[in-house]
């Protein structure tokens, strides 16, 4: 997969942009590398700090998080929309426990983001491969 976009040049392939959705629906392209400017002209045809999207995910093995780092990263994704359980009201440690089995299992993962910080749990079957 290549990194470039006609649009944005590099931008929209890269570990650092946010897109940010305007009242009016507009999509802007924003940099949060703190040495770049925030709203770079496009296209960025070169940039020294473009970091592949991909290349900025890891997959962390779930048991060499601590138990409190595991579950605030659990409540997380069983907090966000899109996970839910039909119309059953489920309890928060079934869902807990649900993630739990598939991270054993191997169907879910913990992908960590090392330019935002921030981990987050996807299905095995959605990395890139
Ligand atoms: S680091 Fe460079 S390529 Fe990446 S979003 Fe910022 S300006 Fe674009």
């Amino acid at each position: 997969m290549t990194d470039f976009d006609s649009e944005t040049g590099l931008c929209k392939g890269c570990a650092h942009v946010r897109e940010v959705v305007s009242a009016r629906g507009a999509v802007f392209f924003m940099c949060k590398h703190p040495e770049r400017p925030k709203y770079p002209p496009l296209p960025v045809m070169s940039c020294d700090a473009h970091v592949p999207r991909e290349e900025a995910r890891v997959v962390v093995p779930y048991e060499r998080l601590s138990a409190d780092a595991l579950r605030g990263v659990i409540d997380e994704f069983v907090s966000r929309e899109g996970t839910e359980h039909g119309l059953e009201d489920v309890a928060i440690e079934d869902k807990r426990a649900s993630i739990v089995r598939q991270l054993k299992k191997g169907l879910a993962v913990v992908l960590f983001d090392r330019t935002a910080g921030t981990a987050n749990i996807v299905l095995a079957r959605d990395l890139p491969s």
